[in-house]
C-alpha cells in the first residue's frame, strides 16, 4: 500500500482523534503568552532599564542566578530570529567551518550582531561541548564577559564524593561574586529552590495528565513546558499558575477517559520543528513520552548550595539535561528505554542536530540498542533554523508511524 493510500484511508479517523482540549485553552493561551514574554527582544528592555541580564545560567543553576537578582536568557534566543542571517557571520566573519553545527555558528553571528546591546555578560558550565568552548572565546572579542563554571563528573552516583561538592559548591560562590561581587545569600537561594521545586511538581503532573492525552498539549506546547521547568520563563509563580491552569484543564479530561486511537511513540531530543509535530500527528501518532529536560527537584534537606552541587552531579548519573551539565552519551537511552516501557510507546524517534559530535554517537548508540531490543527507532537529525523540514523527512516520520500501526 502506498503512503498516500494510507492517509486518505486514515483520514476519518483523524478527524475523529481532534484534540479534546479546545484550542482557546486558557492554559495554552497563556503559556503562549508566557513563551513570547520570553523573548530576547522583550527582556533587552529590562537590561535597558538597568536590570542584571545575563545569557545562560537558566538551567538547574537558575535558583543561584534568581538569587543574585538576575535575569538569565536561555541561550534558545539566539538563534530564534534571523539564525540564517548569523550563522553566515559566524562563517564568514569568525571563519567558523561550515560542517560545525548550526546552533553554535547562530549562536556566535547573534553575539555579533547584537555587541553594542546591553546583555554582555555570558554564563558557561564547563561540561559543554568543545564547539561551544570555541564559540565563547572568540564572542570575547565582541567585549562579552564570558564566565565559566568549572565542573566536576560523577557518572555513577557512587562517584559523587564529598571533595566535588565542596568544588562545585566554591564554583558557585564565584559565580555569586561575578554576578553581585558578594556570597551566595543562601537564604534567598533556598527560597528560590522551594519557588522552583514547586513549579516542578506542577511540571510533573502536566507531564503525568499529558502521557493519558498527548493530543491535548501539542507537541510545541509540550516544549515549552519543559523549558519553563527550567527558568519558569523569567517568572516562576507566573508560569506555576500557568500549570494550575493546565492541570485543571487535563484533570477534567481525565474524569471522561477515552480508549487512546493513536500509535504512541516516545520523542527523545527535540524536533524542534512544528511541522514535524504535526507529521506525526497527521499520521496518528502521539507523543506519549519524552526525554528532553528532566523535571527532578532539589533536596531541601541540604544547605541550597550543596543542593544546587548534588542535583548536577545526579542529573550526570541519570543521563538527564544531557551535554548542557556534562551527562554520558551513553546514558540518554536508558531513560528513553524507560519511557518505553512506561507508556507502552511503539517506537522511538531519537533527534539531534546535523554536525553535532555528542548526539551523532549518542544517536548511534541509540540505533544500535534498541535494534537490539527490538523497538523500533527512527533518527532524525535537524537544524536551528525555522524553515519546514525537508518533504523527505517529513515523509520518514510518516512512512515510520505507519509502519508502527
Ligand atoms: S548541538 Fe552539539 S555541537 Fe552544537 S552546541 Fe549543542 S552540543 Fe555543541
Amino acid at each position: 500500500m502506498t503512503h498516500t493510500a494510507s492517509l486518505e484511508r486514515d483520514a476519518p479517523t483523524l478527524l475523529r482523534r481532534r484534540p479534546r482540549l479546545p484550542s482557546w485553552s486558557k492554559g495554552l493561551q497563556a503559556l503562549d503568552a508566557m513563551a513570547q514574554s520570553y523573548s530576547f527582544r522583550s527582556i533587552l528592555g529590562a537590561a535597558d532599564a538597568g536590570r542584571s541580564v545575563i545569557w545562560g545560567g537558566w538551567s538547574w543553576e537558575s535558583p543561584l542566578t534568581y538569587a543574585c537578582d538576575t535575569i538569565p536568557v536561555s541561550y534558545d534566543q539566539l538563534w530564534s530570529e534571523e539564525s540564517r542571517e548569523s550563522e553566515a557571520i559566524a562563517e564568514d566573519h569568525f571563519q567558523v567551518p561550515s560542517e560545525f553545527c548550526s546552533m553554535i555558528k547562530a549562536m556566535l553571528g547573534r553575539l555579533h550582531i547584537d555587541r553594542d546591546h546591553k546583555i554582555k555578560r555570558i554564563l558557561h558550565f564547563g561540561s559543554g561541548c568543545e564547539p561551544i568552548h570555541s564559540v565563547l572565546e572568540l564572542a570575547k572579542q565582541d567585549g562579552y564577559d564570558i564566565f565559566t563554571l568549572d565542573t566536576v563528573t560523577a557518572f555513577r552516583s557512587t562517584a559523587k564524593h564529598d571533595a566535588d561538592i565542596a568544588f562545585l559548591v566554591e564554583e558557585l560562590q564565584r559565580l555569586s561574586h561575578w554576578l553581585t561581587g558578594k556570597p551566595a545569600d543562601e537564604d534567598r537561594v533556598a527560597l528560590e529552590i522551594r519557588r522552583k521545586n514547586a513549579v516542578l511538581h506542577k511540571v510533573a503532573r502536566v507531564l503525568e495528565l499529558r502521557a493519558r492525552h498527548p493530543l491535548d498539549i501539542p507537541g510545541i506546547h509540550t516544549k515549552q513546558i519543559f523549558m519553563g521547568a527550567m527558568h519558569g520563563f523569567g517568572d516562576l509563580d507566573a508560569f506555576g499558575t500557568v500549570l494550575d491552569t493546565l492541570i485543571a484543564e487535563l484533570e477534567e479530561l481525565d474524569d471522561e477517559p477515552e480508549a487512546p486511537d493513536y500509535i504512541p511513540v516516545v520523542l527523545a531530543g527535540s524536533v524542534g520543528n512544528i511541522q514535524i509535530f504535526n507529521a506525526i500527528e497527521e499520521s496518528n501518532g502521539a507523543i506519549v513520552g519524552w526525554v528532553y529536560h528532566g523535571a527532578d527537584t532539589y533536596r531541601e534537606d541540604l544547605p541550597p548550595l550543596q543542593a544546587l552541587a548534588h542535583y548536577v552531579l545526579d542529573a550526570q548519573s541519570r543521563g538527564d539535561l544531557g551535554e548542557a551539565v556534562g551527562a554520558s552519551v551513553a546514558y540518554r537511552r536508558h531513560l528513553v528505554e524507560e519511557e518505553v516501557r512506561k507508556t507502552g510507546a511503539r517506537g522511538v524517534i531519537s533527534s539531534s542536530i546535523t554536525g553535532c559530535p555528542y548526539a551523532s554517537l549518542m544517536q548511534q548508540l541509540e540505533r544500535d540498542h534498541f535494534n537490539r531490543a527490538d523497538i523500533p527507532i527512527i533518527t532524525l537529525e535537524t537544524d536551528v533554523h525555522r524553515e519546514p523540514p525537508t518533504e523527505e523527512q517529513v515523509m520518514r516520520v510518516k512512512a515510520f508511524i505507519e509502519m508502527l500501526s
